[in-house]
């Protein structure tokens, strides 16, 4: 059985450099996408993966991770949207490129599925209630040090 999630990746100024994506391919029996990167030079990395094999490697992959100063977030655990706010208008779906947001043809609602989501931020631009604030690469997880 494979298992495919995607994970927000913080590479501290001590981490950067350093060849873990390397390791993480030559080392793991994992396979991955890079969904999304930014980059602060000098201080911090940041990069959205998704991350495919067994239930094992995938937890392997993410242990070796950790162990290497990389700080590790779901996506998927820490995003959600403000179901309040949200109105259907379905302006999101023209920006969102995994899927993530997409229209329930018998509803005609708009579903919000945080499992495929790459934290690319462009629905929340695109949204004018603001239901989906801070699904972004830059706003997820630990906040960059100053
Ligand atoms: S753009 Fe905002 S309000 Fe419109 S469907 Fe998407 S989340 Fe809901
Ligand atoms: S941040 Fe928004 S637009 Fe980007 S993948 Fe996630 S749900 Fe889709």
């Amino acid at each position: 059985m494979e298992l495919s999630t995607n994970i927000l990746l913080v590479f501290r100024q001590d981490v950067m450099y350093q060849p873990v994506i390397y390791r993480l391919a030559r080392e793991f029996d994992l396979l991955f996408n890079i969904l999304e990167a930014k980059i602060l030079p000098r201080r911090e990395g940041r990069l959205i993966l998704e991350l495919r094999g067994t239930p094992d490697a995938v937890a392997r992959g993410i242990a070796y991770l950790e162990d290497s100063g990389v700080e590790v977030t779901s996506i998927a655990d820490n995003i959600s949207r403000d179901e309040e706010r949200c109105v259907h208008c379905g302006a999101c779906t023209a920006v969102c490129r995994t899927g993530a947001l997409a229209l329930d043809p018998t509803t005609l609602e708009v579903l919000f599925l945080p499992e495929k989501c790459a934290a690319c931020g462009q629905c929340e631009t695109a949204c004018p209630t603001q239901a989906l604030s801070g699904v972004n690469i830059e706003r997820l997880g630990p906040l960059p040090r100053r």
